[in-house]
């Protein structure tokens, strides 16, 4: 089941309420529809489906996947007839990593047992990618950080921003880079005064006025998980003592995300921790 919020005139957002909020988005246009994301069950991406064509009388043409993660593609072997537009790490990764990830699942769950994975027919791999369709401008921007693949889509007049997972209740890199995550979070604050909706990967939407004070937020926890794990390595502390930054003291709410908060909180500093550890030099030891 997914709940559904139209947040501009022809802009819709599906937001999954089987798998961590995880959510989707319609464009829609005179000339068709354009899907962002997928959601992780066919019986999601079916409701977007049926929902385009019954409600709007539109059709899918375009599926965007904005990275190769399966919450975000295993919907997308639905959309039978729709181009599919990624960037071309995207499409790589989907055919290496994707491949191997969606056995896996189909074997943790039956309800992904009909799940193609559908590699993108469009893809780029420098820059942005402008699309445009029935009067409108859709530009994809890479954003890396989250995964290297990721990609932002702006509504171009409506200014609505499909994030994807470059902004989520807790930003998450261990797949991607902690210092790319940042910089693509500062593009992001950078145009943040002119978006009207934000819509995160996972979560809620997040309205003008809003946008600006929740980018810094996020940019804000990254410094922090940074400096928290730098200063443990530098005092030859354990991992275990990585347990004090816990999430209130990085102000974010443990029930986000149905309580997965912690989870990956605890990802981003142990993930952190590991990559550090042959870079930091701890302070000189004492000796009397
Ligand atoms: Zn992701």
């Amino acid at each position: 089941m997914t709940q559904i919020e139209r947040v501009t005139d022809d802009v819709y957002v599906f937001t999954s309420e089987l798998y961590a909020q995880v959510t989707a988005g319609v464009i829609n246009t005179r000339l068709g529809a354009i899907v962002v994301d997928t959601l992780p069950y066919p019986s999601e991406a079916r409701e977007i489906k049926e929902y385009v064509e019954s409600h709007l009388s539109s059709r899918v043409r375009y599926v965007i996947n904005t990275h190769y993660h399966g919450d975000h593609v295993y919907g997308t072997h639905i959309f039978t007839g729709a181009q599919v537009i990624s960037h071309e790490l995207t499409r790589q990764r989907l055919s290496t990593t994707g491949v191997e990830g969606l056995a896996l699942a189909k074997s943790e769950s039956s309800e992904l047992s009909s799940v193609k994975i559908v590699l993108p027919q469009i893809t780029f791999d420098s820059g942005s990618f402008r699309l445009r369709l029935g009067g409108k401008s859709i530009v994809l921007n890479h954003s890396p950080g989250h995964s290297e693949d990721v990609i932002t889509v702006l509504v171009e007049g409506e200014q609505v921003l499909f994030a994807s997972d470059t902004v989520m209740p807790v930003p998450f890199f261990p797949d991607g880079d902690i210092k790319q995550l940042m910089k693509s979070l500062e593009n992001i604050q950078a145009m943040s005064s002119k978006v009207t909706n934000l819509v995160q990967g996972h979560g809620a939407v997040i309205l003008r006025g809003e946008v600006t004070g929740y980018i810094e937020k996020q940019i804000k926890y990254l410094k922090t998980v940074d400096s928290a794990v730098r200063q443990v390595l530098k005092r030859r502390y354990s991992k275990k003592s990585l347990l004090r930054t816990d999430l209130a003291s990085v102000d974010i709410d443990r029930a986000v995300l149905g309580g997965l908060a912690e989870e990956l909180h605890w990802g981003n500093l142990e993930c952190l921790y590991d990559r550090l550890k042959r870079y930091v030099k701890p302070y000189p030891s004492r000796r009397l």
